[in-house]
């Protein structure tokens, strides 16, 4: 079995998994009312390597090379420029196609993408054998994986060696003839109490003495010594919002943490080579960063959107200033797709893997998390304060009061009120609500703080050839 069904990846998540949230343990995460909008979310990217429309299953199912069987995209090893398009891509229209985030296998590959390349640059030929042996073992039970990269971190002003306790950086405690005992804590693990496996690689540089801290490796979710607590998330739609047929999207992230977990060796990717833990923490970010920017081009299309579409409602979309600020939403959707294309097509060779290029995929990651707040801005102020004020959609089915919203709550004739009022209601979820709060931080967040994307930026571009060209034109000797 290389693809699995909905309906099994359901089943595999009732395993003995230990999950809590809101105080409460989950017994069954398919059935939870919050949680289970994460596994549907994921659930999703199983419908759609099982679609029987041609450019969809092309675009979502490759070829395993060893077996030739079909496989899930995700986990296709990106070789070439086209395998790095295919991947932004097939992110991007899981989205379009879905309405949300079917993550299940992105950050998970990101981390085995990078565990690979270290492993060749090591030279390990063990590690090497056993990443491409869980490779098999993920491909052939198409399996959900989350990745841990994040850790608890404590004081950020001291590396994990100086810590109050030694647990605030997961670290081995023990090294046994079978495998190795870890015990840590990884934080904000986007579809963790949904994923099958958890794949572990290090957040950070550790120095000669943190040798314990450098440490790869991958482990079921349901393993022994594993507790994860979630973020509660928005669950389903409410009886207050209009339905509009898209069901709610959305995916819990949970800290995970590790109390004295075995890990057995064949599982373990990384244990004590400090010297690759910075390779290892950079060739991620290079992967994963390419795959935020990916994601992020559908989102920023529909906040886009909801700013044109608010533009049209309210009899504005040809008003002057409203023109400028459509140019200004369009530049930056269409600047990060530029990038996003641009990091593909120029990646890094590692052998035979194909890293996105770590300069573009950083600079468009920080082009998305430094102007999105602007970009925001703008919709908010097309939108007007009725995207806050906005009264629900039982208030508009009370027929005491229906009228009274009819009347006075429409906008340009092109739109009845009920249209007006749903795209209200849209541009509030995307720019105005709870939910949008949570987002505006991942922005700056998720996938690494804007001063990460800084540090690879300051590493990979030529400033000393910048600098060179200014001291020659100044008439100083370089
Ligand atoms: C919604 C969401 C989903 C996420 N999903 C995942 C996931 O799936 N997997 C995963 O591994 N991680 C995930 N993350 C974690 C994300 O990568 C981190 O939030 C990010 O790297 C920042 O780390 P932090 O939250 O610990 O913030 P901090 O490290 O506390 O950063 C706060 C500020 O302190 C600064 N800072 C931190 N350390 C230092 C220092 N030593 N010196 C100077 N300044 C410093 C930072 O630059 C930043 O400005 C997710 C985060 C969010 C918000």
């Amino acid at each position: 079995m290389a693809l699995k069904t909905p309906d099994q990846y359901r089943e595999s998540l009732r395993d003995g998994r230990r999950v809590y949230i809101l105080g409460e343990k989950v017994e069954d995460v398919t059935k939870h009312p919050i949680l289970r909008v994460s596994v549907e979310t994921v659930a999703q990217d199983f419908v759609l390597t099982e679609s029987k429309d041609p450019h969809i299953r092309d675009l979502f199912v490759a070829k395993d090379n060893e077996t030739g069987e079909p496989i899930s995209r995700f986990f296709k090893t990106p070789t070439t420029v086209e395998d790095l398009e295919k991947r932004s891509e097939m992110i991007a229209q899981s989205i379009r196609i879905t309405g949300g985030l079917p993550f299940g296998k992105d950050v998970g590959t990101d981390c085995l993408n990078a565990v690979m390349v270290v492993a060749d640059q090591m030279g390990n030929e063990e590690y090497k054998e056993r990443a491409r042996n869980y490779l098999r073992h993920i491909k052939k039970n198409d399996l959900a994986m989350c990745g841990a990269v994040t850790d608890a971190k404590g004081d950020r002003g001291k590396p994990p060696s100086r810590q109050k306790h030694p647990d605030y950086y997961l670290h081995v405690v023990d090294k046994q003839k079978d495998g190795i005992v870890v015990k840590g804590c990884k934080l904000h693990i986007t579809s963790a109490p949904v994923a099958n496996e958890i794949i572990v690689t290090p957040t950070r540089q550790m120095r000669e003495d943190e040798a314990d801290y450098a440490l790869s490796f991958a482990i079921p979710a349901n393993a022994k010594g594993i507790t994860m607590i979630c973020r509660p998330g928005r669950g389903e739609k409410t009886p207050y919002e209009f339905p509009s047929g898209a069901p709610v999207r959305a995916l819990s992230e949970a800290m995970i943490v590790f109390d004295n977990v075995f890990v057995p060796w064949e599982r373990v990717f990384m244990c004590g080579e400090w010297q690759f833990s910075m390779l290892l923490a950079y060739t991620f970010a290079s992967f994963h960063r390419f795959t935020a920017i990916s994601y992020k081009i559908p989102i920023v299309e529909l906040m886009a959107g909801c700013g044109i579409a608010m533009a049209e409602a309210n009899g504005l979309e040809k008003a002057g200033h409203i023109r400028g600020k459509l140019a200004e939403l369009a530049a930056y959707v269409e600047t990060l797709k530029a990038l996003t294309r641009a990091a593909a097509k120029d990646p890094i060779m590692y052998g035979e893997i194909a890293v996105p290029n770590p300069l573009i995929a950083n600079m468009a990651k920080l082009h998305f998390a430094r102007n999105y707040h602007s970009f925001i801005q703008l919709i908010q102020d097309i939108a007007g304060g009725i995207i806050t004020t906005v009264p629900t959609y039982k208030d508009w089915n009370n027929p005491d009061i229906h009228g009274y919203m009819d009347h006075y709550l429409g906008g340009s004739e092109k739109f009845t009120t009920e249209e007006r009022l749903r795209l209200i209601q849209q541009a509030h979820r995307m720019v105005a609500s709870a939910e949008h709060g949570h987002m505006e931080v991942t922005t700056v967040h998720a996938e690494g703080s804007m001063e990460a994307q800084k540090m690879m930026i300051l590493f990979e571009a030529p400033l000393a050839e910048y600098a060179k060209m200014a001291k020659r034109m100044a008439g100083i000797e370089a």
